[in-house]
């Protein structure tokens, strides 16, 4: 979609599970470039000079915008545009960014905090079951669409973890409305292997 009034960095939105510095954000960036944006786009922000040694203006992050100047997130509906790390940062938190470049997504549904991996499994597909897994080697969490025969054998599907110790599957249930069961899970300090046979 195209938005083309003042945008605010949300607050709260750049919880990093990671503890790297600027790394959190290259998840929510991939989404936006999946989507559509160029990933050679500049940083949006055109007012709010950045000092000339910082990060500005590459697009370092998928930046989490609200039109609030307090940075909430009202309808849990926010947008998601191309950032560097320096305005992303929460010290650049209640600076009203204007912006000449005006594709971005509209994020609905949107937890404040929450990772690139779950919002996506959240939206609309015509697969039954998500896989939520922790990849060790990239420290990052991903999803994967799973169909009735792949639920049984779904760490045979997945390329990129063998079996990862962390997942949960999920089961999308679609009426009377939509919602995400929780299937199995396997996640550090929770007693409950299996909540459901298949
Ligand atoms: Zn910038």
């Amino acid at each position: 979609m195209t938005f083309t009034g003042d945008l605010y960095n949300v607050v709260g939105s750049t919880y990093d599970p990671k503890h790297v510095p600027g790394h959190l954000g290259e998840s929510w960036k991939a989404l936006l470039i999946s989507m559509g944006i160029a990933a050679s786009s500049p940083c949006y922000v055109t007012n709010d000079p950045a000092p000339p040694d910082k990060s500005h203006p590459a697009f370092s992050v998928g930046g989490h915008m609200t039109v609030q100047s307090d940075g909430s997130v009202p309808n849990r509906t926010c947008f998601l545009m191309p950032l560097c790390s320096w305005h992303n940062s929460t010290s650049r938190d209640g600076i009203r960014f204007t912006h000449t470049l005006t594709q971005m997504l509209q994020l609905t549904g949107y937890m404040l905090g929450e990772l690139a991996a779950t919002f996506q499994l959240r939206l609309p597909s015509d697969a039954p079951y998500a896989l939520l897994y922790y990849v060790e080697s990239a420290q990052d969490w991903r999803f994967k669409d799973l169909y009735e025969h792949d639920v049984t054998a779904w760490a045979q599907t997945l390329a990129d973890a063998g079996t990862p110790d962390l997942h949960v599957l999920i089961e999308r249930v679609q009426a009377p409305d939509p919602q995400h069961i929780v299937r199995s899970v396997s996640l550090p300090g929770f007693n409950a292997p299996e909540l459901a046979r298949f």
